[in-house]
This record gives C-alpha cells, structure tokens and sequence, in this order.
C-alpha cells in the first residue's frame, strides 16, 4: 500500500463534519497517521474509569479526547474562518505548503 500523508497536522484548526461533534472546532493536538485518526482537544470527549491505586489515588472518571478519523475532519481557514478547501503548491525555495482554495491564505508558515 502507498505511503499516504494525513491532510490534517499537528495545531491545525479543524472542523467536524461527521458523527455527533459534527460543526465543531477545535486544534489538533495529535495525529495517529497508522489509524488515519487525530486527536483535536476537547472535542469527542469520551469518560474513562481509573482504577483506585497506582498513580491515581482516588480513581473514578476522567475525560479524555478520543481520536477522530481523519475522513470526518476538514481543515478550518484561519482567514475565511471556515473549512477550506485545501490546495498544494511549492514555493520558491521548493517548501511544500497547503493554501485554502477559497482565499488562497498559506496555512503551513
Ligand atoms: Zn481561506
């Protein structure tokens, strides 16, 4: 299978367009290339039960981000303040960067 890069890095604003976060917007804090997931701060939070003992003392219920899947998130624009369609060029000194489609703002700085 071909080596895919992920359309969605590490800082980058995203919004949700499918599942039950859909229309939100958050800011990738991961990106797990190997599950085509990525996990975006505060959004598909899920609660996870922590055994009393070991390095939590007391136990009980932590949230946590789950990862989302990639298919489901579309890069926000910081310029058009929406999801971008996202386009690629190489710039003079041969750097690939991603542009949004719509305004042509560089998201890669
Ligand atoms: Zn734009």
């Amino acid at each position: 299978m071909e080596k895919k890069k992920l359309h969605i890095r590490k800082n980058d604003k995203v919004m949700v367009v499918a599942g039950r976060e859909k229309g939100k917007i958050g800011t990738v804090l991961k990106v797990i290339p190997r599950k085509d997931r990525a996990v975006v701060e505060k959004l598909n939070m899920v609660k996870r039960h922590t055994k009393p003992g070991g390095k939590s003392a007391q136990g009980g219920i932590i949230e946590k981000e789950s990862p989302i899947h990639v298919a489901n998130l579309m890069l926000v624009c910081g310029k058009c303040a929406e999801p971008a369609r996202v386009g690629h060029k190489v710039l003079e000194d041969s750097s690939k960067v991603r542009f949004c489609k719509k305004c042509g703002e560089v998201m890669d700085k």
